[in-house]
Order: C-alpha cells, then structure tokens, then sequence
C-alpha cells in the first residue's frame, strides 16, 4: 500500500498514472478501499483541457464508492467493511457561508481532486463527516452515481421545484437523467427532456420524461410551446453549458418562470443573451453549485426506490482502461451514458 497509482489528466487528452503515497490520515479520517468511481462532465472539461475554473495537470475523478479498511482513532459512525460513497468538498467550516450552514459556498472550498487527490486510484482518505453510508441495495458503481444524484437533487431545491409543474430539461447526461426522476419524485406533470441523442432520448422516456425531444429534429421550443398551449414550462434547467440551450431554457419558459443553471460553460466569456426577455417575462435564472445537505436526501430517494441509478449506466471498465474510458465518452457513435470505473 505504500506506494499506488492515481489518474491525472497532464495536458489535454492525455491521463497519466502518477505514484503516490498514502496521505497521514487524522483522527477523524477514514481510509477506502475505492470500488468504483465514474467519469463526470467536470472530467471531461479537464480531459479536454477545456475546465473553465481548473487548469492541468489536475487529478481526476470525483464519483467515489468504497469499502472503510481503515480508520482514524476519533472515528465513531463507521466501522471497517462500511460501504460508502464520498461527499468530495474540503471546506474551512470557519467562514460566513459556512457557518451560516451554506457550505459549497464556502470562501476557500476546494475539491478533493484540486487538492490533490483524484478517485481513480485504488485508497482514498476522507473525514468520516464527508462519506455517507450506502444501502444494501446499491452497488458500488450506483454508489458512484450519488454525487451526481446529489447535484440534481441540489438543483432541484434551488429552482424551487414541486408539485404540479411542468418542467424542462435540456441535456440527457447523467445530471438531466437524474433531475427527471427528481423531478418526478417531487411531483412534476410534463416533464420534457431535449438532447441531441437518440439513445439517451430512449433513457429518458423509459425514466418518466413525459416528451422527449431531439433537437436536432425539431426546434425543442416550438414543440415545448406546443405542448403546454402556448404559456411554456414553469421550470427549465441547462445541463449542457451551451449558449444556445440556454437560449432554449429561457425562451420555454411560462412568464413568472425559473430556469436553473447546472451545466459548466466552456465558452464562458462569449455568452448572449436575449437580457429583455428578464422584464418582459418576469423569469429568474438561478445559478446551482454542487450540493449542500443534498447527499442524505438523494440516499432517501434511492432508499424509497424513486430514483433508479443503474439504467444510466452505460459502460463499465477496469482502472488500467481509463484512457479508454474518456475515448468511448468522447465518441457519440459509443452511445455512452455514465461510464463507471471499477477499481
Ligand atoms: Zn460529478
Ligand atoms: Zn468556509
């Protein structure tokens, strides 16, 4: 165990497997066995050298389950053999916003990957206060998914979504697929889903989208328009980080309306946006960052069967095929959904 591999994206398009040793681990560190640790779109935007907040070499991977193998002296709500899935913020836990109980948007939050240590790799250290139990009935690669699951619930509270509503969603990655089951779970009417995928598309009607839309077909607000007599959705959310979907996201929506922020824009500093549309419909548009108090909610969704978590994924592969892994994710002819790593 003294010395492991750990994946690093060096420069764009290339990840690297870099030694390392084990960090010390403080009193109230747990130490894991890492089992499965899926690829996200923030990897991506590193992969690609393309992070608008992050710059290379970086490590990677973020999507963490494992077994506890080892424990500090402090611990107390784990024992070894605890399966767990890794909530990955570093925060300071002194500042205003973190007092205040508002912990990712803490003044000096940092992720365990920006730290240094990235989830493809075989040990892991964490506070116990930042690893959750996972349930019997999920396995590690669906342990995986709940740090994505969390952001979608996060988005979810921030948009104010609930009962009765229409939504849209644009983008069926993995964050837009588990927005629509959120989404269904709080009590939404039309869910309409839009991408450019087909299969993802296919996933999303079998997950309770109510229309899915391929906006490469057809324009998604006209047939978003359409099907709710011409007023619109009441909430919308960009998973996707592209000026033109967030066009999209404002132009569906119903005057009074919330369109939620999730995706990443890596073209950040050229964005339009049709500004007038602010007054004349009287819409908001809410920035979602991370999770906050959002892990335990989605374990209740899993608990309560209301979010499914394996049919987005796609493909699963050992650490060594990491590389591998970024190339099917980067190919549309590959139909990837979630890729899950096991280590
Ligand atoms: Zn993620
Ligand atoms: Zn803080």
């Amino acid at each position: 165990m003294e010395d492991y591999p750990m994946a690093m994206v060096t420069a764009p398009g290339k990840v690297e497997f870099v030694k390392r040793t084990l960090p010390p681990m403080g009193d109230h560190d747990v130490l894991l066995r890492v089992k499965a640790c899926s690829i996200c779109g923030g990897d991506i935007h590193l992969y690609k050298g393309k992070h608008p907040l992050a710059s290379l070499p970086m490590a990677i991977g973020h999507e963490i389950s494992g077994e506890i193998i080892k424990m500090g002296p402090a611990v107390t709500k784990f024992s070894p053999g605890d399966r767990v899935a890794v909530e990955p913020v570093i925060v300071c836990g002194r500042c205003y916003f973190c007092l205040r109980g508002e912990y990712h948007l803490c003044q000096n939050i940092r992720y365990q990957y920006s730290a240094g240590q990235g989830g493809f790799t075989p040990y892991f250290v964490a506070s116990e206060d930042w690893v959750h139990r996972l349930p019997d009935s999920v396995s590690y690669e669906e342990g995986a998914l709940l740090e994505p699951l969390a952001v979608a619930v996060h988005a979810a509270r921030k948009a104010d979504l609930g009962l009765g509503q229409s939504a849209a969603i644009f983008g069926a990655g993995g964050i837009g697929l588990f927005l629509l089951q959120v989404a269904r779970a709080a009590g939404c009417g039309s869910v309409f889903v839009v991408d450019l995928l087909d299969h993802r598309l296919k996933t999303a009607l079998t997950l309770g989208a109510t229309t899915a839309i391929n906006a490469a077909e057809e324009d998604p607000v006209e047939r978003i328009l359409k099907g709710t007599e011409g007023l619109g959705v009441d909430r919308s959310f960009e998973a996707v980080g592209v000026e033109k979907t967030l066009h999209q996201c404002a132009q569906s929506l119903k005057k009074g309306g919330i369109c939620a922020l999730i995706g990443l824009f890596e073209e950040a500093h050229h964005i339009h946006f049709p500004i007038n549309l602010f007054v004349q419909k009287e819409i908001q548009i809410r920035g979602c960052r991370g999770y906050c108090w959002d892990f335990q909610s989605a374990l209740e969704l899993i608990k309560a069967g209301q979010v499914r978590l394996s049919p987005l994924i796609s493909h699963q592969f050992p650490l060594t095929d990491l590389p591998k892994a970024f190339e099917i994710l980067l190919d549309p002819k590959a139909k990837a959904g979630k890729v899950v790593v096991q280590v």
